[in-house]
């Protein structure tokens, strides 16, 4: 097979395997990713967020749903609906009453506000008298209206320096059913932010409560999506569209949903103790981030493993194909060049003499009776004739001499800025040379004889037409007695 041919059937070789183990290591990672991806966001939609919502739900319940219940125990106590129907009579009565409730269940305040006077009465004393025009007393009115029997609100405690506190407002009606005033208590919302904040970090999701008003309720300390606060309507929040196309009403379930920075996953729950939803949103960027990382370094040890092994290949099979281009390349009997050995090496000589203009001289080797020498000696002792010959041509000649085993018994030698005049003495001495050397096989010295074709290139030779001229000579050699040297002069 042609150099060229071999060369680019190896490329092939070289890409198929490239194309197969890319595609081989592509489809493994691919799959190994978008199975770990599936069941990564299996765990977040069925396990996680779930889990998550359930164990801030029992959280919240410990927190608020205890306060809720003291609440309502508190609007259904005779004693503070006698005391008002009383006519609020004795005021440390009711400011006993509330510190014991305080003190007693921990609550972070209690109070009391008759709709008679719109007093209102805390665990310390009177605080001040609630009017429809002051913005802070408007949960109040709201509350006096309202069809539910209680009302859960996350405002700032004027009793308490202004801080964030959740109130547990309930109705409290008189024995007949005539609304009275309102009671309940209050917790600081620190304790509750704290408990949002904590999952959070832990769990990389964003916690918040929602009102069935898709309202903000309570967020943790960083705000809730996209920093938004409480109060702020989801509806109203920039960049939240993915959301609300998939949830426009605010309903219990796991949703799934696209927004600018990637997909989400969030777990909506009622908790019906509040009247809100508590939402559980995990990004999955966080979520597949490792992933995502694993399979970057998968396909880079997949590449540079691809990389070894083709370089491995590609090394081996360069040496395969310089050992199978010497293999077919040079003669193994002799270890000559041959034919197609001499055809690359000679083309190029004879490009080189005629642009340089420089003498190159052709010898063409036959040994004499041969035939009769394997006859008697057998075919053995030929070879090592052979052999022997072959030897001796090459430490008669020098480096720059090209040789090659022509076929069976005749070889060619190209001389280098040799002429015809100076080969001819070459080419006799060779001659000589190899009429007075033995050729020891099996306890017998063999000897030789040899005949010789000698002709010089000229200007417009080819190969073909300089080993023919040599050929000829040598024909002549072998008509004139042979064991001689003949040259063919470069006109004919
Ligand atoms: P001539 O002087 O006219 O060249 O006579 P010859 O016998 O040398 O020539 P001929 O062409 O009749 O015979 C060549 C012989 O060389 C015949 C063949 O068996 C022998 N020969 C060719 N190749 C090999 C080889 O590789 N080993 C051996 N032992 N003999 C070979
Ligand atoms: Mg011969
Ligand atoms: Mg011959």
């Amino acid at each position: 097979m042609p150099q060229r041919a071999l060369k680019k059937s190896q490329l092939s070789l070289l890409l198929l395997l490239f194309l197969l183990l890319a595609c081989g290591f592509l489809a493994t990672s691919l799959v190994s990713y978008y199975a770990s991806r599936d069941s990564i966001r299996s765990s977040i939609i069925n396990t996680e967020l779930p889990l998550t919502s359930d164990t801030v739900y029992s959280e919240i319940q410990k927190d608020l749903v205890r306060p809720v219940l003291i609440a309502s125990m508190m609007s259904r106590d005779t004693f503070v609906r006698d005391w008002v129907m009383g006519g609020e009579q004795d005021i440390e009565q009711m400011t006993r009453y509330l510190r014991e409730v305080q003190e007693h269940y921990g609550a972070f305040t209690s109070f009391f506000i008759s709709e008679k006077t719109h007093t209102y009465y805390q665990a310390k004393g009177i605080l001040k008298t609630v009017r429809e025009e002051e913005p802070r007393d408007v949960w109040y009115f709201r509350l006096r209206d309202m069809r539910q029997p209680y009302e859960i609100n996350v405002d700032l405690d004027m009793a308490n320096q202004d801080r964030l506190t959740f109130f547990i407002n309930y109705k409290v009606f008189d024995y007949d059913g005539r609304f009275i005033g309102a009671t309940g208590v209050g917790l600081t919302v620190d304790a509750v932010v704290k408990l949002i904040d904590q999952y959070q970090r832990k769990y990389e999701r964003n916690v918040y409560f929602v009102d069935t008003d898709g309202k903000l309720t309570l967020t943790g300390a960083e705000g809730g999506p996209r920093g938004a606060r409480s109060g702020q309507a989801l509806q109203d929040i920039a960049g939240l569209e993915g959301l609300l196309a998939k949830l426009p009403q605010p309903q219990s379930g796991t949703f799934e949903y696209q927004e600018q920075d990637g997909g989400h996953y969030l777990n909506v729950r009622y908790i019906p103790e509040l009247n809100w939803y508590l939402f559980v949103d995990k990004h999955d960027g966080s979520a597949l981030a490792e992933i995502r990382q694993s399979l970057y370094l998968n396909l880079l040890i997949c590449l540079l493993i691809t990389a070894v092994v083709l370089t491995l290949v590609g090394l081996a099979l360069r040496r395969y194909r310089s050992q199978i281009e010497a293999l077919a390349t040079t003669d193994m009997l002799t270890e000559l060049p041959n034919r197609r050995g001499f055809d690359l090496l000679a083309s190029q000589a004879l490009r080189e003499a005629q642009r340089n203009q420089s003498p190159l001289s052709a010898l063409l080797i036959d040994l004499d009776h041969f035939k009769k020498l394997n006859d008697s000696h057998g075919h053995l002792a030929g070879d090592q004739v052979l052999r022997g010959f072959a030897g001796k041509l090459r430490t008669c000649l020098r480096k720059s001499d090209i040789l090659c085993r022509w076929g069976g018994e005749e070889f060619i030698v190209l001389l280098k800025d040799t002429d015809s005049h100076a080969a001819y003495p070459l080419a006799e001495k060779l001659r000589q040379q190899i009429e007075a050397c033995q050729f020891p096989f099996a306890g017998v010295d063999l000897q030789i004889k040899v005949s010789l074709g000698l002709t010089e290139l000229r200007a417009d030779d080819s190969l073909h037409s300089l080993i023919a001229r040599a050929d000829h000579a040598l024909y002549r050699a072998k008509q004139g007695g042979r064991n001689r040297v003949c040259v063919e002069p470069v006109g004919s």
